[in-house]
This record gives structure tokens, sequence and C-alpha cells, in this order.
């Protein structure tokens, strides 16, 4: 049971949890950054919803401190957008709002935060919140170490390795495997992985899906190892080591 609790858990201890702090008060944004750097986290900022989409875009932070009352992007169309994105959709958000109303707090909940804090609030029941978030969504840092099984994925040098032995990976079989670990064990349909791995909006048709892993298979299953990705039968892959 302990292998299998190990399995897709980072092995770079050393990242501290990057913080997208969402916000258009500048204060606020000040205080929070000051705070949550103290307490050992790395902090990046967006001033607006738009601001906020390419951050996370470019960072892939741990978790997003979105604010409710934002200008032109309200933080629920924010959180909406980053629900609906596969690469983001299990981004742990908390929002921020200044809104007492039960209904409102319901509401962005239904679009998919996580969990919700209301101004004014103390930094430290902003950090437990924070703190129990990053626990439970195993905080996975864009950059480091990748592990499932016997398989290394090492993401700063883009090397990956089984048992020991080089993988030789193409780039896009790099960025599927990244994909697979970072969500072990749950099952993709081929649109899914097209979307994140190809990129949204890009026409290319599924069966490549099929070459890749392939390929995949191929390269990361030596003599008499099993293999780790799972065809689930029209329903698409998973990367599992107990063969349906
Ligand atoms: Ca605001």
């Amino acid at each position: 049971m302990s292998e299998i609790r190990a399995m897709g858990e980072i092995a770079s201890g050393a990242l501290k949890p990057l913080v997208l702090v969402v916000e258009d008060e500048a204060a606020l944004l000040t205080m929070l950054r000051y705070n949550l750097e103290k307490q050992g986290f790395r902090v990046e900022e967006a001033a607006d919803g738009e601001e906020a989409m390419t951050r996370i875009a470019e960072t892939m932070p741990d978790l997003v401190l979105l604010d409710w009352m934002l200008p032109m992007m309200s933080g629920i169309e924010v959180c909406r957008q980053i629900r609906r994105r596969t690469m983001t959709r299990e981004l742990p958000v908390i929002m921020l709002t200044a809104r007492t109303e039960e209904q409102d707090t319901v509401r962005g909940l239904n679009v998919g935060a996580d969990d919700y804090i209301t101004k004014p609030f103390s930094m430290a029941a902003l950090l437990a919140r924070i703190r129990a978030l990053l626990r439970r969504s195993g905080a996975v840092p864009a950059k480091g170490e990748l592990r499932f099984g016997d398989i290394t994925l090492d993401l700063a040098q883009h090397r990956t390795s089984r048992n020991g032995r080089a993988v030789h990976l193409g780039p896009t079989e790099f960025r599927l495997l990244e994909f697979l670990m970072q969500h072990p064990r749950r099952v993709f349909s081929r649109e899914e992985l097209l979307d994140a791995v190809w990129g949204q909006g890009i026409h290319v048709e599924p069966r490549t899906v099929d070459v890749h892993i392939r390929r995949l298979r191929r390269a990361i299953n030596g003599a008499g190892e099993r293999d780790v990705v799972r065809t689930v039968r029209a329903a698409g892959y998973a990367l599992d080591t107990e063969q349906a």
C-alpha cells in the first residue's frame, strides 16, 4: 500500500509553492505578498482577470488566491475559465470576497472555487486555508521531478528514466507522460489529452493521440517491464500499473 501511496508524489521538496495573487487593490496585494513570502511561499501577482489567465499559463502556480471583485473580468469568470481548461482544471483556488451574502459564496463554490475567505480576514486564517488546500492537492510544482512507480521525470533537465535506465522520448511523448504523471490513475479521453498536451483549438485527429501513446509505450516499457499506460476501452488512457 505504501508503494502505491508514494506513486505520483513530487520527489523534490526543495521548491517553495507558488501562489498567484489576483487582486486589484495595491495595498492588499502588497500585504499579501509580504506575508506569503515571509511564510516561505513564492508569489506572482495579477491585477485583473485577463492578466491572471496569462500568469497562470506562464507560471503554472500551485494555488490561486482570487479576489471576487476585479475590474473587467470578475473573479467568478476567472474561476470558471480555470475550471474549463484541462491543464488548470484541478488548480486549487481560494476566493477572497468582501461580500457576506450566503448566495454569493455558494455561487463561488458552484463555479469551482475550492474554498473562500471573507474580507477582512486574518493572515493566520488565510495561511491555514492555503496550507490545508495545498496538502489536499499534493501541491504539484511546474518544475522539479515527477515520480510514478519506477519512472522519474526530470522537468528541469527534460530527462526521463525508468528503473535507473534512461528513456528517450520525443517532445510530444515527454509532454504526454508529464501530463499523465501529474494526474496518475485518472482516465483522460483522447480529446482531453489533445487539449492538454497539444493545446486547445489545435485541429489534430484524436487518432494522433493513439500514435503517440504507442510511441510512449515502446519507449517507456522495457523488456519484461509492466505496461504503465492503461487503455480504457471507449474512454481513453490512464497512467496505471494495474491492468484492467
Ligand atoms: Ca478587488
